[in-house]
């Protein structure tokens, strides 16, 4: 489906008296013009201001594991609270929605920062096909295309796979989940990206083992400058 006709059904659904109408943060009901978040939850949202002229501790996090440009995140994440409502309703509740609301919000702020560089190809952090199967859609999918449609990049999401199924990492430490990422993603037809900026995007980085592994996927392509944005990152 394209990112005209996705946006054109969630209008759709939003005006729908299936549609729950209320927040997804707060669970109160949302008065028109307000969607997804109402506006005191969207308040709450902790910004980092990261921009892309400027190191950031997202940036530190990546130094000596991976040759990278730059990486930012929109919000800092909380293990309670707002987001992480939102985020679980995103991945476990089929709430697609909010990925294209994140992706909106994340492409503006990209696009008004002067120092975000011209950007090719956004490529989301894939999941594995089963686990796709079994949640409908990559969490990133609806996010990283709208953020690719705001900054005029391709949204790609075709070449690079996750070849094994994993459980989910969370309470494992760094250097446990960095040997565990090793060698779970592989880049079909390399060549798509010879010469290209790359945009990786993830939802939540928490020790950036992901990100890594995704980039690292691209090492041997000539060219090639990668660049890291994710939703929220943990402080
Ligand atoms: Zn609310």
């Amino acid at each position: 489906m394209t990112l005209k006709n996705e946006l054109l059904q969630f209008i759709g659904t939003l005006f729908s008296p299936l549609f729950p109408k209320t927040c997804f943060g707060c669970f109160n009901i949302l008065i028109p013009g307000e969607l997804i978040l109402c506006t005191f939850c969207r308040h709450e949202l902790p910004l980092t201001h990261y921009h892309y002229g400027l190191e950031n501790k997202m940036d530190q996090a990546f130094y000596g594991r991976v040759v990278f440009k730059k990486a930012s995140a929109l919000f800092y994440y909380n293990s309670e609270g707002v987001l992480k409502h939102c985020f679980q309703f995103l991945k476990y509740r089929k709430q697609e929605q909010i990925g294209l609301f994140f992706g909106a919000w994340h492409g503006r702020v990209l696009k008004l920062d002067p120092t975000f560089p011209k950007i090719d190809m956004v490529v989301p952090v894939p999941i594995h096909y089963k686990k796709k199967k079994k949640r409908g859609y990559n969490q990133l999918s609806l996010y990283g295309k709208t953020l690719a449609g705001t900054i005029e990049a391709h949204f790609n999401e075709k070449y690079l796979v996750k070849t094994a199924n994993t459980k989910t990492q969370t309470k494992k430490n760094r250097l446990l989940r960095s040997h565990a990422s090793l060698a779970l993603y592989l880049l079909k037809e390399p060549q798509q990206f010879y010469h290209k900026k790359i945009l990786l995007i993830d939802d939540i980085m928490t020790t950036g083992a992901t990100l890594t592994s995704c980039a690292n996927t691209f090492k041997d392509c000539p060219g090639i400058e990668i660049y890291f944005a994710a939703i929220a990152v943990v402080r």
